[in-house]
């Protein structure tokens, strides 16, 4: 299988080519930043030389090297814009770029299906993120009052993470909106409390040191219930990101979600 890794000189792009390169049935033919362009991506990565230079242009490149996959990790800012030059290009994707709404996803959806290409999207790839999501779907049932604290690097750009937008889309599945609170509040910082979706809570940390952290927390009558994944290093991304490049074949439009996949 022929990939192209866009973003290929990011944190997260670097461990997708160290990834690629580890298996047998994968070859890496393209890698575009707007970064270290023209170096050899293997020098980037530590690697050695590859013979694959940094383009700029995932267009270009596209036509070029003809690649089965591209696989995404960018910025919110461009990240439906290298969906789309991908998808007219008639290949097929894997997107771990955060920050694609609602909307966004119905777009691409539609271009999936125009273009006829396949293409997983998940906010979060390693699986004990999924599990502690699901884990928190599964809690929802039996308590209604909820907050989620994500705990991001400070390089993140997008607040908050997708992995906590993704969590509360779960939760709110599963029950009605949690009751308000009875208790007039006196916010003396604004924005404490944090963020608001559907009633549920949601406050972003962002400090050097972290990776990729969330803790859910349920408060009910004299106890809490604590979910709480912690990616310790960037390779926790990796059988998620290899998995779903395999499972494009079989799938059929868009996925949303490494759980779907499982
Ligand atoms: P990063 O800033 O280290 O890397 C992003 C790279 O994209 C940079 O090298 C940048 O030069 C490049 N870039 C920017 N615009 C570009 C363009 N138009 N074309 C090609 N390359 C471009 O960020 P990161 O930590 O690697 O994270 C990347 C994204 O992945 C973020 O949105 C982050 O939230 C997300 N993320 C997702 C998961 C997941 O499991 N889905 C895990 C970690 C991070």
């Amino acid at each position: 299988m022929k990939i192209v890794v866009n973003g290929a000189g990011g944190n997260m792009g670097k461990e997708v080519v160290r990834a690629v390169l580890a298996q047998e049935d994968m070859e890496l033919c393209g890698a575009v930043d707007l970064n270290e362009v023209g170096k050899d991506v293997g020098e980037i990565c530590g690697l050695g030389c590859l013979g694959v230079n940094v383009t700029s242009d995932l267009d270009y490149t596209l036509k070029r090297v003809q690649p089965q996959v591209v696989v995404d990790f960018t910025t919110p800012f461009v990240v439906m814009k290298n969906i789309e030059t991908t998808m007219d290009n008639g290949v097929n994707l894997v997107v771990g770029t955060t920050g694609i709404t609602n909307v966004d996803l119905e777009k691409v959806r539609l271009k999936a299906a125009e273009k006829g290409v396949q293409a997983v999207i998940a906010p979060n790839f390693a699986l004990g993120a999924v599990m502690m999501m699901n884990f928190a779907r599964q809690a929802a049932r039996y308590f209604n009052n909820v907050e989620i604290i994500e705990l991001h690097h400070d390089k993140k750009v997008d607040a908050p993470s997708g992995t906590a937008l993704k969590t509360a889309e779960m939760i709110l599945e599963q029950r009605e909106t949690p009751p308000k609170s009875t208790v007039q509040e006196l916010e003396k910082v604004p924005g404490v409390r944090g963020g608001e979706m559907g009633g549920i809570n949601i406050h972003s940390v962002r400090l050097p040191g972290l990776i990729a952290h969330q803790e859910v927390i349920f408060g009910g009558v004299g106890q809490t219930l604590t979910i709480r994944h912690d990616s310790l290093n960037r390779t926790s991304f990796m059988p998620g990101v290899i998995l779903a490049i395999r499972k494009l074949s079989s799938i059929n439009g868009v996925v949303y979600g490494l759980e779907n996949l499982l």
